[in-house]
């Protein structure tokens, strides 16, 4: 029998089955415990440390007690402090993103996904690099700064040589005042060698979902192909880690299996992560299973509904403070919206998840990885955040000033967040703003910000920030480091 053990390297010891069950025991027993919920929500709480604010986080079995809870008053509470630690770590910011499909070739069998290998009618497609060059350009064209590469799992056609080399082509388009500064990846499991070369290459986030925890559905949900191992793909962030990775992105396709178990052992994967490396994932994603071609979602015995899931993130903003949030179009605006209320922290906008989505004029659906709820474009996006209090950022600072893993965890610890991401999140909005915004989303972006940089703490700071926005404003540019 395997022995619990966070700091091991094996996916069967850090994410352990026994340790899984029993903390959902533990749980179950304890739903009505209020003296325990009150004690678990006391501690999750962000505390006033000098400048800054900390927040201890909460073990796997504390946070799956909160899960488990069904008293509508700490329901509530949990809201709250989620809301809480969203603010004093992140402030009122959230970050834009969208992916980019770069081939939809595969050759596993994932159950839950339309590019498995025996899906006949899904037409396949791989972007050729002048096809990269136009998809950037579209998303340049709407305002992007930052992209998700998404790609099937294919040696021969999809080898890391082909992801390599649409990376260094993203990065070399300059279109207008376009740039893609920041790419994550978001392809299968691989070698410590081909993490060394994405490293190399300029990435920033290696985002990989375990789709399950538990051992037995992985195996019958990955019938065949290289995803079928699931020590190889629950080991694959301690080899990225190992090839100089260190912001790397962790996530359950929620439905596939009781949620309870996938929560218990997401947050059981970060604590591991924090034990061997120093650090913890940079963030957690939190996809459901939609339709999309060959795909009826209701093959899946374990769909959660929204409030389930409100309060599923609510809990993981509570265990892993720290960690960046990320809620896709998967989900409606409404979904969204109840999101970013208990701590996401950053969405997509605009998304196509086909490939060659961008260029295309109408949404096509041949090649569509799965339904998209919100359809709305970038614009409309980047107005509905700022009509609901948020400033949209497209950000990428730290990962260009080498602010990753845990020198990022320390500033966001710091509380220098209003002195440094809030500064940047504005001269990104004002760039968006003068770049590509209709003039409705500029007059609601100028007000936001012109109130936003009086709540900057440091006074050199924010007039820095102010001749940099009049720079913007006059299109006469530096380099920013934004
Ligand atoms: N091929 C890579 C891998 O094996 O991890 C990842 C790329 S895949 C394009 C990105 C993610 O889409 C998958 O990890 C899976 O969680 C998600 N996905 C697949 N089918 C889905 C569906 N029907 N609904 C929602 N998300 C889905």
């Amino acid at each position: 029998m395997a022995i619990y053990d966070p700091k091991s390297m094996k996916a069967e010891e850090f994410i352990n089955d026994e340790e899984i069950r029993e903390t959902l025991a533990y749980a179950e027993a304890n739903k009505n415990n209020a003296a325990l919920i009150d004690e678990i929500l006391d501690k999750a709480r962000p505390r006033k440390n000098g400048s800054g604010c900390t927040c201890s986080g909460l073990t796997h079995r504390e946070a799956s007690v909160l899960l488990a809870c069904e008293i509508p008053e700490k329901i509530q509470r949990m809201y709250e402090i989620a809301e809480e630690i969203k603010l004093a770590f992140y402030g009122n910011r959230i970050v834009l993103f969208a992916p980019l499909y770069l081939s939809n070739y595969c050759v596993n069998g994932c159950l839950y996904c339309p590019y498995h290998l025996k899906n006949k009618h899904i037409a396949r497609r791989k972007l050729t690099q002048d096809e990269v060059r136009a998809e950037v350009i579209a998303l340049q064209d709407m305002g992007h700064k930052r992209l998700a590469i998404e790609a099937g799992e294919d040696p021969v056609n999809n080898p890391i040589e082909y992801i390599l080399e649409c990376i260094d082509t993203i990065y070399s388009v300059h279109h207008k005042n376009g740039d893609i500064r920041r790419v994550n990846v978001n392809i299968a499991a691989t070698t410590v060698e081909n993490f060394r070369k994405l490293k190399d290459a300029g990435i920033g986030t290696y985002i990989l979902f375990q789709e399950t925890y538990h051992k037995q559905s992985h195996l019958k949900l990955h019938p065949t192909g290289p995803k079928h191992d699931y020590d190889y793909h629950t080991e694959a962030m301690d080899r990225a880690m190992e090839g100089g990775i260190d912001d790397v992105g962790l996530g359950v396709l929620f439905g596939l299996e009781l949620y309870k178990y996938e929560f218990a052992g997401l947050i059981m994967h970060a604590e591991h992560l924090e034990a061997v490396h120093g650090v913890g994932p940079h963030t957690i994603s939190v996809p459901r299973v939609k339709r999309a071609d060959d795909i009826d979602p209701d093959m899946f015995d374990n769909g959660i509904d929204d409030d389930t899931f409100t309060k599923i993130a609510a809990c993981i903003r509570l265990a892993v403070p720290y960690t960046g949030m990320i809620v896709s179009t998967r989900e409606s605006e409404a979904v969204r919206r109840r999101l970013l209320q208990v701590g996401i922290s950053q969405v997509s906008g605009a998304s196509r998840t086909s490939v060659g989505g961008y260029t295309e004029e109408e949404r096509p659906h041949d090649t569509e990885q799965f339904d998209v709820s919100d359809q709305r474009t970038l614009d409309e996006v980047v107005r509905w955040l700022m009509e609901t209090g948020h400033i949209p950022s497209f950000c990428t600072a730290c990962y260009r000033a080498g602010r990753t893993g845990d020198r990022f965890m320390s500033l966001c610890k710091s509380g220098q967040i209003l002195n440094c991401c809030h500064p940047n999140a504005l001269m990104t909005l004002a760039e968006y703003l003068v770049d590509y915004a209709k003039p409705e989303t500029q007059q609601l972006g100028w007000e936001m910000i012109h109130r936003e940089l009086s709540r900057i703490p440091r006074d050199s700071v924010r007039r820095v920030a102010e001749e940099n926005i009049a720079a913007i404003k006059s299109s006469n540019r530096r380099d920013f480091r934004f």
